[in-house]
């Protein structure tokens, strides 16, 4: 497939380099459906364990990308209900390392957008419909912990956090799982190295510098409707870079990675010998961008197998400097507006909510606006 697509200014020369080595396979998004038809469940071989012809072992549905990031669409025939309880687990992990995304992007679950509780509960995030509106609320139990950092010189502001704990190898797992979902059935007898690494977790020494992904964290305006996954292919044999390579895009943030061990690679020696220099695909942009995209890149290394606890995360938002200044105290106790200047330190609760959002008050029952 070849498809005319833009990058962040300032990466042309990378998104080159990556077009020189590879092409786009395909594109999943989840706003789309299943490509149909599903095999019959007494049809089924699963991708991942090789268990086949066992109706009774496929009654669950199984994501080709987690539910639990908005997909309720895309769903797959080769995954069986042992193996999608086990990357289930997996997944919850990669939710704990979002932190508050999930809530603050609204990110609607198997049932509802997920409410955030910081260890300790000392920073909550949930949605909140007593104003009249939707809104997005986060707040706080203890205000002398300096979590809400607000200027008003400047109007750049951010919330800081500790995510639940998680283990990074299962995040890793996970991407890998989607990967290997997205490749076509005659290709995956070529990744027997991944797919038992997967369920069996051996192999963690040959995964440990793969696990080492690069993750971009894009403007919010730059983000998604909905989780879409690249798969990329090598596009001559003679390239010295893996067979595919893989992106997920999810709300702002980009995953990206190669997908090592292609069986042929192995034997063609590429995974031993000189190192290999691997070209990962920049972000895609399919519009022509204007003027400066301020992004962050970094490379995560997601190797650990040790559960990582006291996580930071952080939300930074911009308001209006004027704004940000003439910001007056409301007491939620006696409804009533006081002249008093708003005195950041003492915010117990901030709450995100649409532009064209009407805020009633006083609030329609008892609970309070901070
Ligand atoms: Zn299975």
């Amino acid at each position: 497939m070849d498809v005319k697509v833009f990058t962040i200014p300032g990466l042309e020369e990378e998104m080159t380099a990556f077009h020189e080595s590879y092409n786009i396979h395909h594109i999943v998004s989840a706003l789309d459906e299943t490509p149909s038809p599903l095999k019959s469940k007494g049809e089924r071989v699963c991708r991942f364990c090789g268990l086949a012809n066992d109706a009774s072992k496929f009654q669950n549905i199984s994501h080709l990308i987690p539910h639990q990031l908005g997909n309720n669409r895309l769903i797959s025939d080769f995954e069986c209900d042992e193996c999608n309880a086990f990357f289930g687990k997996f997944e919850n992990d990669l939710a704990y390392s979002l932190g508050m995304t999930r809530t603050i992007y609204k990110t609607k679950g198997k049932n509802k957008v997920p409410a955030f509780k910081s260890p300790n509960e000392l920073i909550t995030a949930k949605i909140n419909r007593d104003f009249g509106f939707e809104s997005t609320e986060i707040k706080r139990k203890d205000t002398t912990v300096p979590n809400f950092l607000i200027n008003k010189e400047t109007g750049q502001n951010s919330i800081s956090y500790i995510k639940n704990s998680y283990t990074p190898v299962h995040v890793y797992k996970v991407l890998l799982k989607i990967a290997l979902s997205l490749l076509p059935a005659e290709e995956v007898k070529n990744y027997q190295v991944p797919l038992g690494y997967l369920r069996r977790g051996n192999l963690e020494k040959e995964f440990s510098e793969f696990a080492k992904i690069f993750q971009y964290q894009m403007p919010l305006d730059h983000r998604l409707l909905a989780p879409t996954a690249f798969l990329f292919e090598r596009r001559l044999p003679a390239n010295r870079v893996p067979k595919h390579s893989f992106a997920l895009y999810f709300e702002n943030f980009i995953y990206t990675f190669p997908i090592p061990f292609y069986e042929p690679d192995i034997k063609q020696n590429i995974y031993n010998g000189e190192e290999m220099i691997i070209p990962l695909c920049p972000p895609i942009l399919t519009d022509k961008p204007q003027g400066e995209i301020v992004y962050q890149r970094r490379l995560v290394d997601l190797s650990s197998n040790e559960l990582l606890k006291g996580e930071k995360g952080f939300i930074q938002f911009n308001a209006d400097p004027e704004i940000l200044k003439n910001l007056v105290a409301f007491d939620p106790v006696t409804g009533k507006v006081s002249s008093r200047e708003l005195n950041p330190d003492e915010i117990i609760g901030i709450h995100f909510v649409s532009p064209d959002s009407e805020i009633k008050f006083p609030p329609n029952n008892n609970s309070s606006l901070e």
